[in-house]
């Protein structure tokens, strides 16, 4: 445990003014309160909220922080209150400190709805005061570092699964790389420990391979600096076990060279010396091409700055460099903190992380429930992301698969509503074009707007898809109020009564109802009928069959109308329809999906980029925008196909077989489609939960000495 005079001295170390009797009031104040607490480790529990105060003093925290990690728990855990800690430490740290309990609710609920909900919360609380969220960043560390001593599987994996899906993206977001890093290896590692033991071998294999090279590198980089006359540290850093893993889902590559493993790394003064310390490594060495990337010019979306370049270097080896200077090198550790720590008096506001911020309360505003809010910003979290141009040239950063559409919202939301077309370039392009790095966009509008519900089909941004449900919703509900109110003036005529609004408007206690509107909306969606309003209007009269007939036939006529101007989700498909699943790509639940419309056949559902589809180009009338309901189908087994080049070898095949039952794939059909002298391929049928379970288990067949090629395959 750290002693109480060495917390004082780590922190005075950066902020020499620091209020030395406040940190040492509330280090004896978290004591006190946890008293004879223990935690799951057997340690007394207090030494929990000291270590969270450690680990806010590695990002040089001010002191309110500090005092905010010693606190965090002692509202919610122990007899202390709220008003007692404004008196011992004044409203500010109260504020924090009240702020960190309410997200600590969030870990105390499983329900997914509420979760979000708390976890909204969270982030309005977040972007009243950051330190709230290191705080709860630093909580989160912890609790991962120790979260072995917890008993109970099931609540380990809740918690590393919110870890992996909540806080590293956070922590990613504001840039806190070093903290993102460590907690995505301690979940990785209670989540998926098979495929990190799988990494780790191969890691050490590769280490054992080419071990000697890693401090030969170094000592070359060092001597191209010393001659190029540049004052440089060169370190070398092995890639994390997750980030080497994603990799290694992501993109079909071979896991076997010292670039996959090490990124060395160039420290420097200056934003110059970056630049000739570039130009010093490539006049050395011969450099590989589409590897080099200028984030000092563009930096990423979370503020991150360096450039990034590979070449060939000792030994032959490919190699990969990140060069910054030490300014950027703090940022990249610490994000917002170093921030924080750099720039406290100047009260900074304005950064790109701010802008996130932003933009996530811009969500809050239009979403309708957490359930949506949750999905928003999950999507919003995982993506690369590209920028492009406006005409004035502004530069507007997306994420990865963003579309015009995506683009106009992000410009303005009145930009969006409009939004009718695009040119890309200079050239009109369809709506659902995907943006690529660099493109120049213009939006054409029109004057009226008119989202289609198709766009939320293909759009990859929660900005956009919130504005485009918002207006959808609104635009429904007054067409359901017009239709409600037609439905009305007829059962007026069908009593030979004069329609009369005021008539509805008394009858609405009767109706449990609060507005006019609501009543029409009602007999619009279907939810109350005609039938039932003429009774509580007119309770004594009988309808008469004739009108009776009349009214379900203007019911449905108008239901038809409107199926015909909808995009169609699946979740949305009249019941009764034929659906199903393409045989040329088999769709799996997370693939991007559309549907084909086929008379007498019903739709079938193919991947958004199937071969099969090109028949279809010149009849866009069959082509339907559907996406899966998540909420449906889980727990249901689909097929999905794995192709695989393997060295044929004793034990090869059992090898693969054994992968892929480890990750719970069921195989339901195994062919050998050729075999040559040392290698066969491999088609194999299993059955999965979702397309990232397949992914899984791809990710995992990489990682097979025996496998040398494996992708997802089409028929
Ligand atoms: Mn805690």
């Amino acid at each position: 445990m750290i002693r109480q005079y060495e917390l004082v001295e780590r922190v005075k170390a950066y902020e020499p003014a620091a209020d030395e009797a406040l940190l040492n009031r509330a280090y004896v104040f978290s004591m006190k309160a946890h008293g004879l607490q223990t935690r799951a480790s057997g340690d007394p529990y207090f030494s929990h909220p000291l270590e969270v105060a450690g680990i806010l003093t590695g990002l040089k925290l001010d002191s309110a922080s500090i005092i905010t990690g010693l606190l965090h728990d002692t509202v919610e855990d122990t007899l202390a209150t709220l008003e007692e800690i404004e008196q011992l430490f004044g409203p500010d740290i109260a504020r924090l400190v009240d702020g960190v309990t309410k997200l600590s609710q969030i870990e105390l609920q499983s329900d997914q709805a509420r979760q979000a909900e708390n976890f909204r919360k969270f982030l309005l609380a977040m972007s009243e005061d950051i330190r709230v969220l290191l705080v709860k960043l630093a909580d989160r560390l912890h609790n991962m570092r120790t979260l072995s001593f917890i008993p109970k599987e099931e609540k380990r994996r809740r918690i590393a699964s919110e870890t992996m899906d909540i806080y590293a993206p956070l922590a990613e977001r504001i840039g806190l790389h070093s903290v993102k890093d460590e907690l995505e290896d301690l979940a990785f590692a209670q989540l998926n420990p098979d495929a990190r033991a799988s990494v780790l071998k191969r890691l050490d294999y590769l280490r054992e391979k080419g071990g000697d090279l890693v401090p030969l590198v170094i000592e070359a980089l060092r001597n191209t600096m010393t001659e190029g006359r540049l004052r440089a540290d060169i370190s070398g850093r092995e890639k994390r076990l997750y980030s080497i893993w994603r990799k290694m889902q992501r993109k079909n590559i071979a896991f076997e060279q010292l670039s996959d493993i090490v990124a060395f790394r160039i420290v420097v003064d200056t934003v110059d010396d970056c630049y000739r310390a570039l130009g010093i490594v490539h006049a050395a060495h011969p450099m590989v091409p589409g590897r080099f990337k200028d984030y000092i010019s563009t930096p990423k979306p979370n503020g991150y700055r360096s450039l990034h370049t590979a070449v060939i270097g000792p030994e032959r080896q490919r190699i990969e460099i990140q060069i910054r200077t030490r300014e950027m090198h703090e940022e990249a550790e610490y994000g917002v903190a170093a921030h924080w720590a750099f720039k406290q008096a100047a009260g900074a506001s304005d950064g790109p992380q701010y802008r996130w911020m932003r933009e996530l309360l811009d969500i809050l505003d239009k979403a309708s429930g957490p359930e949506e809010f949750l999905e928003h910003t999950k999507l919003e979290m995982f993506r690369d992301q590209v920028f492009c141009f406006s005409p004035k040239g502004d530069l507007i950063n997306l994420p990865g698969g963003a579309t015009p559409v995506d683009f106009a919202y992000a410009v303005h939301s009145e930009v969006g509503d409009s939004c009718v077309g695009a040119k890309i370039n200079g050239r009109m392009v369809p709506l659902r074009t995907q943006l690529q790095n660099g493109d120049q966009v213009e939006i054409i509008r029109s004057r009226v707007p008119a989202p289609s519900p198709t766009w939320e089909g293909f759009v990859a941004t929660g900005k956009a898809r919130a504005s485009i449900r918002r207006f959808i919703r609104l635009k429904e509900r007054d067409e359901f109020i017009s239709l409600g109110r037609a439905i009305a003036e007829k059962t007026f005529r069908e009593h030979d009564e004069e329609f009369s609004q005021a008539l509805v408007e008394s009858a609405l206690p009767k109706l449990k109802e609060h507005a006019v509107d609501d009543v029409y909306a009602n007999l619009g969606k279907g939810e109350m009928t005609g039938h039932h309003l003429g009774q509580v209007l007119f309770p004594a009269r009988r309808l008469e069959s004739m009108a009776n007939r009349a009214l379900s036939l203007v019911r449905k006529r108008s239901g038809e109308v409107r199926a015909g101007d909808q995009g169609v989700p699946i979740r949305g498909l009249t019941p009764g329809l034929a659906l199903h699943m393409a045989d040329c790509c088999s769709p799996l639940p997370g693939d991007r999906i559309v549907g084909i419309v086929t008379t007498g056949k019903g739709i079938t559902v193919h991947t958004i980029d199937c071969e099969a589809l090109a028949d279809f180009g010149d009849t866009p009338e069959r082509w339907l925008d559907l996406s899966w309901d998540t909420a449906g189908g889980v727990g249901q087994a689909h097929v999905g196909r794995i192709e695989m080049v393997v060295v044929y070898e004793t034990g090869s095949l059992s090898d693969v077989t054994a992968a892929i039952a480890r990750n719970q794939g069921n195989i339901s059909n195994l062919k050998i489609a050729t075999r040559e002298a040392d290698f066969f391929e491999l088609l194999v049928d299993v059955e999965v939960q979702d397309v990232r379970h397949l992914t899984d288990i791809i990710g995992a067949l990489r990682a097979v000495n025996c496998v040398s090629e494996v992708r997802r395959g089409r028929q």
